[in-house]
């Protein structure tokens, strides 16, 4: 492990919460360090139009979006590295953050490490990932043009999901387990009133299935039950999008800081403190509920704010 490197405030991720707190803690001269991790620009990065944040009548792209926001941050003094926090210890102050084999401190730390999307297991999901099977419509559409594809989920994302894949299928298909979408009105509207979109109701996926083709393997069938009978059956999509929801990035403060029981970070009411002095917490970490880039980054200016008044009652 080489030298010792000293900030203030660390913050851990780059999405929407992680840069509004480099913004505020950079203008109050905190010189923050920002860890970018494995996805820098966090979710965003992997979404196309952004037409809900404001300022943005026209919509904006994700990845454009995120640039703009790492600039306003460097602009005020921020430092952000590409890398990966991979340990930390907040059992003492300074706190501990080991990152490629550098050990950084911190007076005070804000985690802003947002949320990952949600699999199914499937006995042969892993053989398929990347060769059929994709949590991420954006990224991935483009290689299924002209083809059957299935998205799982009845949320506000499989409609996006869904809707943006007719772009290029042939025909999308969502699966959902229940017989009534979660998605918000318009989101359920859009979707329903595709030609190219079909529902399948109460069923679920259990398992998928392929070929060798051209050296790798290739998704052609999906396995399904359909939850009212109990009855198995096949379909034949060459891709498969989950699109049921996401699991927050907070497995390194396990045993450490406070976790709802899907592992949410706890913060107090009106503030972005954890249960520790001096750690904070924003974004889609700490926040099951609302999930939104501009609640991220409401979040993540709590935070700075929050460490600064922290920081100044130490001293
Ligand atoms: P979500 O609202 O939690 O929906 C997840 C969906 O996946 C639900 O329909 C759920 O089914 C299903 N699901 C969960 N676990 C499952 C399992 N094990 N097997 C089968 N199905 C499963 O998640 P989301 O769609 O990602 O949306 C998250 C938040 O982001 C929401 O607040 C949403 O409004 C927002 N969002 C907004 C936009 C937009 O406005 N453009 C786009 C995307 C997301 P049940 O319904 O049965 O629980």
């Amino acid at each position: 492990m080489s030298n010792n490197i000293h900030s203030k405030v660390i913050i851990i991720g780059s999405g929407p919460a992680g840069f509004t707190a480099a913004i505020y803690a950079a203008r109050a001269n905190l010189n923050p360090i920002l860890f970018e991790g494995t996805q820098p620009g966090g979710q965003l990065t992997i979404t196309t139009d952004v037409e809900n944040y404001p300022g943005f009548p026209d919509g904006v792209l994700g990845p454009e979006m995120m640039d703009m926001f790492r600039k306003q941050a460097q602009r005020f003094g921020a430092t952000c590295i590409f890398k990966e926090v991979t340990k930390v210890d907040f059992s003492k102050r300074p706190f501990t953050l080991e990152a490629d084999d550098t050990t950084y401190t911190a007076d005070s730390v804000i985690i802003a490490t947002g949320a990952s999307a949600r699999l199914l297991d499937l006995p042969n999901r892993d053989k398929y990932m990347g060769y059929g099977i994709s949590a991420c419509a954006t990224c991935d559409g483009f290689f299924f043009k002209e083809q059957e594809v299935a998205v799982i989920g009845g949320g506000d994302s499989a409609m996006e999901e869904a809707t943006f894949l007719t772009k290029f299928a042939k025909k999308v298909t969502v699966i959902h387990r229940r017989d009534e979408l979660r998605a918000s009105k318009i989101m359920q509207e859009r979707a329903l009133k595709n030609p190219k979109i079909d529902f399948m109701w109460n069923t679920t996926v259990i398992d998928v299935g392929g070929e060798q083709k051209n050296g790798h393997p290739a998704l052609t069938r999906v396995k399904l039950k359909d939850l009212k009978t109990g009855k198995e059956f096949e379909k034949p999509f060459t891709g498969l999008f989950f699109a049921i929801g996401h699991i927050p990035n907070t497995k390194l403060f396990k045993g450490m800081l406070d976790m709802d029981e899907n592992g949410y970070l706890i913060t107090q009411p009106k503030s972005t403190k954890t249960n520790i002095p001096g750690v904070f917490a924003s974004g889609d970490a700490q926040d099951s509920y609302y999930r939104q880039a501009v609640t991220a980054a409401g979040t993540g200016c709590m935070a700075a704010i929050d460490a600064e008044r922290f920081l100044e009652s130490q001293d």
